[in-house]
C-alpha cells in the first residue's frame, strides 16, 4: 500500500496537465503541484508490492531556502545549509513510512563518483561508501542514490525480496552499472532476472541530453547498438536559410555541412542493459519525466547550470510482511 495520501503520483501523471489528472494507480489521489506540500514519485510497476517501500523525490515541500524557497534538497550541495538537508532526510523517512517506530530506518547513501562499484549492505556501514551502486536483501535499511540529470534506477526481485539502487549517468551506462547491477543481484541473493522489476527514474531524457562526439565514439566501442542510442539534429540557421546562396560560395570545400547536435538516450541505454541482463521488457518502467523539462518539480543540473539541490530515489524492505 502506499503510506501516503496526495503528496504520492506515479510517473505516468507527469505527462499531463495538473488540473486534468486522473488518478493513474487505484491508491493514488491527485492534486496540482503545491509549493508547500512533499510530492514524491513512484513507479506504478513497484507501487503494488506491500513489503517494498520505494519513491523518487521531487524538489517540492521542503525546508531549503536554496534552489527557490521550499526546496526538498536531499543532497548536501554547497549552496544549502547542512541543518536543512538533514531536515529534509527526515521529512522524506517519514514520508517513505519508515520512521513510525522509535527510530527511522538508517539511509544508506554513497559518496557518488561515476563509476560500476556496487556495495552489497546488510547493515549501516562502518565507514562511508564510495560507489555508484547499493544492493541488499536486509529489512530495515534504506538505500539511496541522488541525482539531478543523472539516471536513479530502482532494481527489485519480488521473489527473493532484494532491492538496488543505481546511479547512471552516461559514464556509468558506459561501465555498465544497470548490467552488473542485475549481475549482483543474481550472486548474492539467487535473484532470477525473469523475477525483477526495474524503474528508471527521473533524469534528463533523450529530449535534452545534447552531448559530445566523444559520448557517441564511447557508446559504439562499448554496445552493438551503441549507435541507435542517439539522435542527430541540424542546427537551423535563420539567415543561411534566408540566403542560401551567399553561403554556398563563401564556404570552402568540406566545410558545407551545418553543424549537428547530437542528442543521447540515456533511458533507452539503461533499458537496453536490462533486457540483455534477462528483465522482461513489460517489468521495465521508463515512464518517468525528464529532468530538464520539469524543473518546477525536478532539479537539473543542466538547466539550472550547476547551482540547484539533489534528489534521491530510495528501496527499501519491511520486516516481517508476506506478499
Ligand atoms: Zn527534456
Amino acid at each position: 500500500m502506499i503510506q501516503s495520501d496526495a503528496s504520492v503520483r506515479c510517473f505516468g501523471q507527469m505527462l499531463r496537465s495538473d488540473d486534468s489528472v486522473i488518478g493513474y494507480h487505484q491508491t493514488v489521489v491527485t492534486t496540482s503541484v503545491a509549493r508547500n506540500k512533499l510530492q514524491l514519485l513512484r513507479s506504478e510497476k513497484l507501487a503494488k508490492r506491500p513489503w517494498l517501500v520505494h519513491a523518487f523525490s521531487t524538489r517540492v515541500g521542503g525546508v531549503s531556502r536554496a534552489y527557490g524557497g521550499s526546496a526538498f534538497n536531499l543532497g548536501f550541495t554547497k549552496q544549502d545549509s547542512r541543518a536543512a538537508v538533514e531536515r529534509n532526510r527526515e521529512l522524506f523517512l517519514r514520508e517513505l513510512g519508515v520512521a513510525n517506530g522509535r527510530k527511522p530506518w538508517p539511509l544508506v547513501t554513497l559518496r557518488q563518483i561515476h563509476s560500476d562499484l556496487i556495495h552489497r549492505v546488510d547493515g549501516i556501514p562502518h565507514e562511508p561508501l564510495t560507489g555508484d551502486g547499493l544492493v541488499t536483501d536486509t529489512p530495515g535499511l534504506v538505500l539511496a542514490v541522488q541525482t539531478a540529470d543523472c539516471l536513479p534506477v530502482i532494481l527489485v526481485d519480488r521473489k527473493r525480496r532484494a532491492v538496488g539502487v543505481f546511479h547512471a549517468g552516461w559514464r556509468g551506462t558506459v561501465k555498465r552499472i544497470v548490467e552488473k547491477g542485475v549481475g549482483e543481484m543474481r550472486r548474492h541473493f539467487a535473484s532470477d532476472p525473469r523475477n525483477m522489476i526495474a524503474a528508471i527514474g527521473p533524469g534528463v531524457r533523450g529530449c535534452c541530453y545534447e552531448v559530445g562526439q566523444e559520448v557517441r565514439i564511447n557508446f559504439e566501442s562499448q554496445f552493438a547498438y551503441g549507435s541507435s542510442l542517439f539522435r542527430e539534429v541540424k542546427e537551423s540557421d535563420p539567415v543561411r536559410e534566408k540566403y542560401p546562396l551567399l553561403f554556398l560560395t563563401a564556404r570552402a570545400p568540406g566545410h558545407s555541412e551545418l553543424p549537428v547536435k547530437l542528442f543521447l538516450d540515456l533511458a533507452e541505454a539503461n533499458r537496453r542493459q536490462l533486457l540483455d541482463a534477462g528483465v522482461p521488457a513489460k517489468n521495465i518502467d521508463t515512464a518517468a519525466p525528464c529532468t530538464v523539462c520539469h524543473t518546477e518539480l525536478l532539479f537539473s543540473y543542466r538547466a539550472e547550470k550547476g547551482l540547484t539541490g539533489r534528489l534521491m530515489a530510495a528501496a527499501g524492505i519491511r520486516p516481517g510482511l508476506r506478499e
